[in-house]
């Protein structure tokens, strides 16, 4: 494995930590447990992943991709690398990403942007682009995501792989470094949906550590690795095929809609309302959110702390002018004006409601569906830099994945075709809460 990565990696750059070491170490002490007569009946022993490196990891740098994190070596696990190395996987690296998880295109790493497998001219998409791009090139088998607005499906959508995000509150944050933390889920992203599944259902559960973790009785997902669609009723949201939609993505969609009409599924298109205001109802909450999850770093603390300064405030001040990035900088910015007490109504509380409203939308929609369908992103991985110059366009782009987030519920990406570059199409299941088992078993039958 470490052969396959140091050979691609130079050209991709995926990782921002590649722990060699430490894998076979850990290997060794899998071997020992398996002898042991341990982890017989754990699907993960010993396979190789790759986690994000905005998860803790204890004893391993873990940098956000940022500045003001280079130096930051965790004295914890994430809840998520606990049940990962209780299940005998074994962590090979910690994977680029837009710096913070605030991007869509690995492109605002400190570290420099990582490469789409399929063209190095593009991106691979983001903000989990280094994980997607891991899995893609075989440089990992499956990895671990966050997402925010869209950062595991939309990542794994241009990269050719399947990302899943479960249900808010699936899977622990604890050790998660907070973006946004009522949007923040951590996911799997693998080369199919049966890898997916496999690592969700262990990194799965309820955890003291993070109060918004919700207590299921059923986790056992791959259950519904199963190929029947028979009756599964699949809405298409009219306005998810509208303007703004890349004409080959459309054809992707609508055949991969015809694909699933074949297999006996009820699929029809219905009107969502609220979608149009999706992405500026996110963008105010994820910037709020972010600005009071980032004052925590002052250079006091840990992390980046500046040489030039003169009393306390230009400790404040200069770590974090030279420790974060412009756009991480732009998001609090946005974030503080939004909450501020003379703007507060007019932005923030406008987009609490409207995330109510979107909230509604899908509620009424699921009543009728078991699955919305629709694109994961409106294009297919646009060129390095394209974005960096037009931050408005970027987020735009973001329009099918963050209401997903704003409300909550479970989607998964999964390859539905390419454009005429070869660029991969990724096409997006959405399920109700907690209806992880329907997206799954939709994404099965399809693949
Ligand atoms: N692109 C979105 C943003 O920049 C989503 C990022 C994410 O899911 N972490 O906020």
């Amino acid at each position: 494995q470490f052969d396959i990565m140091k050979l691609r990696d130079p050209s991709y750059q995926c990782y921002i930590t590649m722990m060699e070491e430490e894998a076979y170490t850990q290997a060794e002490e899998i071997q020992r447990r398996i002898d042991a007569g341990e982890l017989f009946n754990s699907t993960l022993a010993g396979v190789p992943m790759a986690v994000k490196d905005n998860i803790c990891t204890r004893g391993i740098k873990t940098t956000c991709a940022s500045k003001i994190l280079y130096n930051f070596v965790p004295t914890y696990d994430a809840t998520v690398i606990e049940k990962l190395k209780q299940a005998g996987a074994i962590i090979i690296g910690k994977t680029n990403m837009d710096e913070f998880a605030m991007g869509s295109t690995t492109e605002t790493s400190f570290l420099g942007a990582t490469k789409n497998p399929w063209n190095t001219e593009c991106v691979p998409g983001g903000s989990s682009g280094g994980s997607a791009a891991a899995v893609a090139a075989e440089e990992a088998f499956y990895a671990l995501g966050s997402d925010t607005g869209g950062s595991i499906r939309q990542p794994a959508g241009y990269c050719g792989v399947t990302g899943i995000k479960p249900t808010y509150g699936t899977v622990s944050r604890y050790g998660l470094i907070a973006y946004a933390s009522s949007l923040d889920q951590i996911g799997t992203i693998g080369r199919n949906i049966s890898d997916c599944t496999a690592a969700l259902e262990v990194i799965s559960g309820h955890d003291l550590k993070d109060s918004t973790s919700v207590n299921q009785l059923n986790y056992s997902y791959r259950e519904a690795l199963v190929d029947d669609v028979k009756q599964l009723r699949i809405g298409i949201p009219t306005d998810y095929l509208g303007k703004g939609l890349d004409e080959e993505v459309r054809e992707g969609i609508l055949n991969a809609a015809q694909i699933f009409r074949n297999k006996g599924a009820i699929v029809e298109e219905f009107e969502m309302h609220g979608v149009d205001f999706a992405v500026p109802s996110y963008y105010v909450i994820a910037c709020a959110e972010a600005s009071s999850n980032l004052s925590r770093f002052d250079g006091v603390k840990y992390g980046y702390r500046t040489e030039n300064y003169e009393g306390l405030q230009d400790v404040y001040k200069n770590s974090r002018s030279e420790g974060f990035g412009n756009e991480v900088k732009r998001r609090m910015m946005i974030g503080a004006f939004v909450l501020s007490s003379g703007y507060y109504d007019a932005f923030y509380n406008k987009a609490l409601k409207v995330r109510a409203i979107i909230n509604e939308g899908f509620q009424r929609a699921f009543e009728k569906y078991d699955i919305i369908l629709g694109p994961t992103a409106p294009v297919t991985a646009p060129g390095l830099g394209e974005s960096l110059s037009d931050p408005l366009k970027m987020y735009l782009s973001d329009i099918y994945t963050v209401s997903v987030n704003l409300a909550g519920l479970p989607a998964v990406s999964l390859p539905c075709g390419r454009d005429k570059k070869g660029l991969p199409i990724g096409l997006q299941l959405i399920g109700k809460h907690f209806g992880e088992k329907d997206i799954i078993r939709a994404a099965y039958s399809f693949e």
